[in-house]
């Protein structure tokens, strides 16, 4: 790791290190997390003294299961799925399922630690949990897709409930696949309980604007990061990676509020069009056709396909990184940096490499870590399960309006918090001690538990 720990905190990492053996993407996310915290320890020696981090640092419990299924030839396959419970200070465990064949504990458990600060930084009561599986969706028919749910939700339904545990979506993970486990889960329980998943149908007690929040509020968040340095962003050339869920709603706010995206990817390619990415195309080939991107210039002749093509090398004024963990590393970063990129907010989570994210706060640049930026999802998901407690159904815009609001929120305390701790402008430190601080004080008021 490339920061240097302070010394009460770097025993704890080795702890972690230790006790989560070849977990790496973990010991980045906590690394990252407690690089940060050395001036809390000091304001707060409380929470050291009752062992908050080291709490913080363990699931409060971690299920892994067997998920047999059959294709459509009748051949049996089985998969393993996961889901951390890692937190439930501020709520039941909130946090999406991801099915992509990379998924391994260490992944899971990565995206459930930084779930716990980013729900804690939506100011709603909701705990840290994550979960998925290494089956992969790609290829695969509807009904395969539906046997495989199924499958998994026969287990998974123990472990969840409104008041317990709520998963939502994340990679490989949309509204098919939300409402095949949905489903299951209705059937096995023999209850109606809407809170039970978030990302549902629109028909069948979804929230209007949980498709698009990730995407839209991490737009948002950028607009308030520029608008910090008395900037904004229209007319910003912009680069997104990635064009899945969070991607697609990227590029729609980043279009509405008057900037041009000009590239997206996908895990084979990326696209470059300058005139500004056709949105309905691109809708059309991921959420309709569930083609490959390269399929956007048979639409459009004038833009480029460049194949496993580097999407940080096209010069942008802001990068918006929408795709994976550990896509933008530090010669990324400094590309970026050097061909004048100015903002970059995180839609994925934990996008960008340690060595990236240095380049960027030595540059001075607007950086938005993934827990802040793209915090918008879980919190519309929140806002999702408000509307099934009150059996109520909001508009579109009141909808958004309230995500636009959290948004604006999120980014104020970010700011605020890294003020008060001496280091204004670093959105890193201030989300990270703004979220801990949360879910520390309510630990420590529940006591040893
Ligand atoms: P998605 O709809 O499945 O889209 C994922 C996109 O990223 C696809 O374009 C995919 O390309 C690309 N991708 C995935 N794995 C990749 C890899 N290893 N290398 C290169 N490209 C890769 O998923 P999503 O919901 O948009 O999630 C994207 C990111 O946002 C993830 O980090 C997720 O954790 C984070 N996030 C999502 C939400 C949410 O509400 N959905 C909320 C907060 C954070 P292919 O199709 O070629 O694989």
């Amino acid at each position: 790791m490339t920061v240097k720990l302070d010394e009460k905190l770097e025993p704890i990492f080795q702890d972690v290190l230790h006790r989560n053996p070849g977990e790496s993407e973990f010991h980045q996310a906590v690394h990252e997390v407690l690089e940060t915290l050395g001036p809390v320890l000091v304001k707060y020696p409380e929470f050291a003294d009752k062992k908050i981090i080291q709490r913080i640092c363990e699931p409060e419990r971690q299920i892994i299961f067997r998920v047999p299924w059959q294709d459509d030839s009748g051949e049996i396959h089985i998969n393993r799925a996961f889901r951390v419970e890692f937190n439930s200070a501020l709520g039941p465990y909130k946090g999406g399922m991801r099915f992509h064949p990379s998924v391994y504990l260490g992944i899971i458990k990565f995206l459930g630690f930084e779930q716990i600060f980013k729900n804690a930084l939506t100011g709603l009561p909701i705990g840290g949990g994550k979960g998925g599986s290494d089956f992969d969706p790609k290829g695969k028919s509807d009904d395969e897709i539906m046997r495989f749910c199924q499958s998994m939700m026969t287990e998974l339904y123990r472990h969840l409930g409104e008041y317990t545990d709520v998963p939502a979506g994340d990679i490989g993970v949309g509204g098919r696949e939300i409402g095949y486990l949905f489903g299951q889960y209705k059937r096995i329980t023999n209850r109606y309980e809407s809170g039970v998943f978030t990302g549902k149908g629109l028909d069948w007690g979804g929230s209007r604007a949980r498709t698009e929040a990730t995407g839209y509020g991490t737009v948002f968040f950028t607009h308030e990061m520029l608008k910090a340095r008395g900037d904004s962003l229209e007319g910003k050339t912009v680069v997104v990676s990635g064009s899945g869920n969070v991607a697609i709603y990227a590029i729609e706010k980043a279009h509405e509020l008057g900037a041009k995206v000009i590239a997206c990817s996908d895990s084979q390619g990326m696209i470059v069009h300058e005139r500004g990415i056709d949105l309905q195309t691109l809708k059309r080939i991921k959420e309709v056709e569930r083609r490959r991107i390269s399929a956007y210039t048979e639409y459009h002749k004038d833009a480029k396909y460049v194949e496993d093509g580097n999407i940080w090398s096209v010069p942008c004024d802001v990068a918006l990184p929408c795709a994976t963990q550990n896509e933008l590393n530090g010669k990324d970063a400094k590309m970026l940096v050097e061909n004048g990129c100015v903002a970059v907010a995180e839609g994925a989570n934990m996008p960008t490499t340690p060595e990236g994210i240095i380049v960027f706060q030595d540059a001075k640049i607007a950086y938005g870590p993934g827990k802040a930026a793209n915090a918008g999802g879980v919190a519309t998901s929140a806002l999702e399960m408000q509307q099934n407690a009150s059996r109520d159904s909001w508009t579109f815009d009141y909808t958004q309006k309230r995500l636009e609001e959290i948004m604006i929120d999120i980014h104020k305390n970010c700011y605020e918090t890294a003020a008060e701790f001496g280091a204004e402008g670093n959105y890193v430190l201030g989300a990270n001690i703004n979220g801990f601080l949360r879910v520390a004080k309510a630990m420590n008021a529940m006591g040893v538990i």
